[in-house]
């Protein structure tokens, strides 16, 4: 089949319509958080104390850190607003030490700030109503006064008070004074001094799948892993309003047979006049397969309509499903193997 007209090179994360200025490492980056995210996989950190350090694990892979967390901030700012900034975890860190994840609270005698301190429990023997006191792991066997043996301490004993007693200057109180401790530096700091480090986590927003990014990283995906299977891949992506855009990859064979895959992401029902649009770009450039990806709800016309016109319709709502289901189509019709080179018949 001839080849009509190239279609433009080009679905880096820039172009005249749709300028992000990510480099090439941040744009393989963001497909693959896209990717995650897509198939409703938070990205969630985890907080490593004893390496002070927290990392996104599903990420670690393909980059370092910070890396990775500049790239999510930018994603969940205003600008771009694809995917939403959730805190998974508040943690209070030293004042003077703030680079320093791990901080203890410790606990000590308000009168003279010993740590020598233990927590006391009044207790009632509720069967002959005898009071005692009691270390709070120590819960007495047998009753002092009746003599009975405590079978079940939870229905048998009731606590009727705590409080702290100091082993130091023998002082009782009800309340402790809190400090926390940097264990790094080995000193004490009160609490209401402490730095709050927001440690977030990372989702879609529901409205991410609008984004011109989604519809980007689709196409980077899918022109990946169309190229790993020796087949050449271009591209181009048009912004048509605020609710809805596409994606044209143009994929040719070494035989010269083609392949288009129109991909349509749109807020509003795609009915046959988005439909129209591929069948008119499948005239104009003759491929031998031509493959609608529509993300979002296509009403039943329209696929009937894209059926009678030979274009397969590929409606499925993750990254994985999607960019699989296009590969099979196309590996099967060019004879390709999915994972690379011309299967040797
Ligand atoms: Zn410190
Ligand atoms: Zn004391
Ligand atoms: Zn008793």
């Amino acid at each position: 089949m001839l080849v009509k007209e190239r279609v433009g090179e080009g679905t880096r994360f820039s172009n005249n319509e749709f300028e992000l200025d990510f480099s090439t490492s941040e744009s393989e980056l963001i497909v693959h958080m896209i990717d995650l995210l897509s198939s409703n996989q938070d990205i969630y950190p985890v907080i490593d104390f004893e390496n002070n350090e927290f990392s996104y694990p599903s990420l670690l892979e393909i980059g370092d850190t910070s890396e990775i967390l500049g790239i999510l901030e930018k994603l969940a700012s205003e600008k771009f607003s694809i995917i939403k900034r959730v805190i998974h975890e508040r943690i209070p860190v030293c004042p003077d030490h703030p680079q320093y994840l791990a901080a203890v609270l410790r606990l000590y005698c308000p009168s003279c700030f010993s740590s020598d301190i233990k927590k006391l429990h009044l207790i009632e023997h509720r069967s002959c109503g005898y009071i005692e006191e009691s270390d709070h792991r120590l819960i007495p066997k047998k009753c002092k006064y009746c003599n009975k043996t405590i079978q079940d301490p939870i229905t048998e004993i009731r606590k009727i008070g705590r409080w702290y007693h100091c082993n130091k200057c023998k002082s009782k109180f009800d309340k402790c004074e809190f400090k926390l401790h940097c264990i790094k530096y080995d000193h004490d700091f009160d609490i209401s001094q402490s730095i709050i480090i927001d440690i977030p986590a990372y989702r879609l927003r529901s409205c991410g799948r609008l984004s011109p990014f989604y519809t980007v990283a689709l196409m980077t995906k899918l022109k990946t892993m169309l190229e790993s299977s020796g087949l050449k891949v271009n591209t181009s992506f048009k912004l048509k309003s605020e609710t809805e855009h596409r994606g044209l990859l143009y994929v040719f064979n070494s035989d010269k047979s083609s392949a288009i895959v129109d991909i349509l992401n749109s807020e509003d029902e795609i009915g046959d006049e988005q439909v129209s649009s591929t069948i008119v770009k499948a005239l104009h450039l003759s491929p031998n397969i031509t493959i609608f990806v529509g993300i979002g709800n296509i009403s039943k016309k329209a696929q009937i309509m894209a059926e009678n016109h030979r274009i397969s319709v590929v409606t499925e709502d993750t990254f994985e499903k999607i960019s699989s289901a296009v590969v099979r189509i196309i590996a099967s019709a060019f004879g390709v193997n999915s994972h690379g080179g011309e299967s040797g018949e």
